[in-house]
């Protein structure tokens, strides 16, 4: 279930509808492979210049999402739309063009090898656009949009700060002129001080550009400073989705409830706490009967671990638990 009534076809980006991902994982040697379902019926729009925030703990299938969204993997089920066109009628550069990432790790997604020029212009030359004689002019104005000094030019990533590095990261994202940025925990990599200034520098760059962010992250707090909506992910499903000021303040999902509270340390900036929830992150592989989270939820019945619950409207989003499904009630009571 989405909330497509809320949005005309024309303002938006991507749509999910019905996305699921499975992958067979090897048991081994004599052993058959199993299903591991990454991305389970995920239904979700991405609204022209909003930034969605994609919360979860890892392996909830964000990164999984993230690929499938960028064209690197392809869904096992259900369909992808981009500007309201079917995602697969498009090739590379077209895609390429409209939608560009930004990875964690500024230390491997750059090539340490390669100067900050070779770095930026690589999409162009991948993907063979432009005349390279307008190459240096197009690298100059990106290192001035994401704030790095020219004299960085020539520089290489081993030479540079985190900070310094995830710039280039974006620069490089920025050169195709895309739409769209798939943000896969672009501050997680980085020391605390330097998180909130490639906050700032993002959220500057969605003004002046128009752009649109889909927000990964495994931290609340930094997707609380950043989002407009968010959509919470538990074992490839989305559990609750809905206006971030909505979700900040009365989260209904127990996992979003925990999620929430993982948040609220007495020392804002020490790292993210683990979530507090009884149990550990269920075998994907080997998921949990009903709703998969009912081994950890502190508010389950015996009717949870029967029946698995559908995503019921919560105007505007939804939440996909039986507390919440007036048809449930009787047997939740
Ligand atoms: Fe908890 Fe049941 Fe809701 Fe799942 S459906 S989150 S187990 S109350």
């Amino acid at each position: 279930m989405g909330d497509r009534m809320m949005a005309e076809p024309q303002d938006i980006a991507l749509e999910l509808s019905g996305v699921s991902k499975t992958y067979q994982i090897s048991q081994g040697l004599f052993a058959a492979s199993k299903p591991l379902r990454a991305l389970d019926n995920i239904s979700l729009q991405l609204r022209r210049g909003e930034v969605l925030g994609l919360v979860g703990e890892s392996g909830c299938g964000k990164s999984t999402l993230a690929k499938v969204l960028l064209g690197l993997e392809k869904p096992t089920r259900g369909d992808v739309r981009i500007f309201d066109q079917p995602f697969g009628s498009h090739d590379r550069k077209w895609i390429a063009r409209r939608i560009q990432p930004i990875f964690q790790d500024p230390y491997s997604s750059l090539n340490p090898r390669k100067s900050v020029r070779e770095i930026i212009t690589l999409p162009l030359r991948v993907h063979s656009v432009g005349k390279t004689s307008g190459w240096n002019d197009g690298v100059s104005r990106m290192l001035d949009l994401v704030g790095l000094p020219q004299r960085l030019i020539d520089a290489n990533p081993s030479q540079m700060s985190g900070g310094q590095r995830q710039r280039v990261a974006i620069a490089r994202a920025l050169i195709m002129r895309p739409e769209v940025v798939i943000c896969d925990e672009p501050t997680s990599a980085l020391d605390v001080s330097v998180q909130s200034q490639i906050l700032n520098l993002l959220m500057d760059l969605r003004d002046e550009l128009g752009l649109t962010y889909l927000f990964i992250s495994h931290n609340l707090a930094v997707v609380e400073h950043i989002a407009s909506r968010v959509a919470v992910m538990y074992l490839g499903r989305v559990v609750e989705q809905g206006p971030a000021a909505r979700i900040f303040e009365t989260p209904k999902h127990p996992y979003a409830v925990a999620l929430l509270d993982s948040i609220l340390t007495p020392d804002p900036s020490m790292d993210v706490p683990d979530v507090d929830l009884d149990g550990n992150f269920p075998n994907p592989v080997d998921p949990p009967s009903g709703c998969t989270f009912h081994p950890r939820c502190a508010s389950a019945t015996s009717l949870c671990s029967r029946l698995r619950p559908e995503p019921v409207q919560q105007a505007p989003g939804f939440v996909t638990c039986h507390l919440h499904d007036p048809n449930q009630q009787k047997d939740m009571a």
